[in-house]
């Protein structure tokens, strides 16, 4: 039998302040939860917005301790929390999702031996991590993408190879640190299902998303009826509920593929946590990503989602704050007076190039409306057209 259902007026606890953490505390408050996070920046997004912010470095004995101890149930928002460190709140509160599923998620080795336990296909990858196993690297990976197995995000940690001279030259550049050879695949579009998953199995999912990509960095994502092929849909969701079952996983589980030119799915990654490519379902869907997460944690329903609007996300990117080298604020008048648009900002104190500082969801009766809207949109803020 599952625990009882931990009811509104209770402390939820995130580990890991960002923006995911902050659409988190923002879901729980928006049902009458208190929210506590612990992050060491006292700047950060999520921290700023909660009840209580435990300002402590992830590894902290005397801050996980004071998380615990608010908390009646505790989540996270980044996937690189340590292990150990949810391991240890796992001893003192429930804690969804369990160490044992973020640390596969958090080793891309582990990750691809879970995918093809489950059955599903990933791209033709070897493992690296000696000389020997470089040295036996097959002709057929390359051109390919060098990753680190670890600590990768944004595309960091990423070189792309087309000898294995470059190959041995990257792995150097990378410390010879344990990474993975992926063959580089001709992408036809790129693709994530977010399914929510229960203590007690029960498991319910967004539609799956259809993502487009720039430098390494989820740059749009649109959601509507038609924008995968059925077929393909179906599976995608097929394969996201196996690998997420397969770790008798508990909360927001995000998998993402590559969907290749004959229509063939691969599976790419997993986040075991909300993720940017589900943003849209703040304003499109009637259940958002983060009250899922909100109720898995909590133990309550899950009711399926139901999307009520064709959406598109935009990325909005540190570089939409500089004109060139000359900073400047991206025209948020002109863009909200577009019908449908829903400005979703981080509260980050300042802009980088490449750092994500928002996100605008642009909403409509048809996709044709939303994607007008979008385009519109991406016009008025210097955003690429797609
Ligand atoms: P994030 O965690 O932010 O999603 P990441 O750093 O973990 O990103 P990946 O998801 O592995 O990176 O790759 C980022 C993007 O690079 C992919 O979405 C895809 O566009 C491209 N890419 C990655 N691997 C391959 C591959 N094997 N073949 C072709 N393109 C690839
Ligand atoms: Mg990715």
């Amino acid at each position: 039998m599952s625990a009882p259902a931990i009811l509104p007026g209770a402390t939820l606890g995130v580990m890991g302040g960002g923006q995911l953490g902050r659409m988190f505390v923002h879901a729980a408050q928006r049902m009458g939860y208190f929210t506590a996070v612990l992050d060491p920046d006292p700047d950060s997004p999520a921290g700023r917005v909660s009840h209580r912010h435990v300002h402590a470095d992830y590894l902290d004995e005397k801050g996980l301790a004071e998380l615990a101890g608010c908390s009646a149930a505790i989540t996270t928002e980044f996937e690189n929390v340590p292990a150990p460190a949810l391991a240890k709140l796992a001893r003192l509160k429930p804690v969804a999702p369990g160490a044992d599923a973020v640390e596969i998620a958090q080793d891309r080795i582990r990750e691809k031996a879970h995918f093809s336990r489950c059955g599903v296909a990933c791209a033709p990858y070897a493992a690296i991590e000696t000389q020997q196993q470089l040295d036996a690297v097959p002709a057929a990976l390359l051109p390919g993408i060098l990753k680190t197995a670890r600590l990768g995000y944004d595309g960091k940690g990423q070189q792309r190879v087309a000898t294995r001279e470059q190959l041995a030259a990257a792995w150097a550049a990378a410390q010879r640190v344990p990474c993975v050879l992926e063959q580089l695949l001709p992408l036809a579009a790129e693709c994530s299902v977010i399914v929510a998953r229960g203590a007690d199995g029960t498991m319910v999912h967004l539609p799956p998303q259809l993502n487009l990509h720039r430098d390494g960095i989820l740059a749009v994502t649109q959601v509507w009826e038609g924008a995968l092929p059925r077929e393909q849909a179906q599976q995608a969701i097929a394969a996201a509920e196996s690998i997420a079952r397969g770790l008798d996983y508990v909360g927001v589980l995000c998998v993402e593929f590559f969907v290749l030119a004959d229509g063939a799915l691969v599976v790419n990654e997993m986040a075991p946590r909300p993720h940017n490519s589900g943003h849209w379902s703040m304003d499109g869907c009637d259940l958002s990503q983060f009250e899922l997460q909100v109720r898995t944690l909590a133990g309550l329903p899950l009711a399926p989602p139901r999307q009520h609007s064709a959406a598109v996300m935009l990325n909005l990117l540190g570089d939409l704050w500089f004109d060139g080298d000359k900073p400047r604020t991206p025209p948020w008048e002109a863009v909200l007076q577009l019908p449908g648009a829903h400005l979703h900002l981080y509260g980050k104190l300042s802009a980088r190039p490449g750092r994500k500082m928002g996100h605008l969801n642009l909403t409509g009766a048809s996709a044709q409306q939303a994607r007008g809207t979008a385009l519109a949109a991406a016009r008025l803020l210097g955003i690429e057209p797609f």
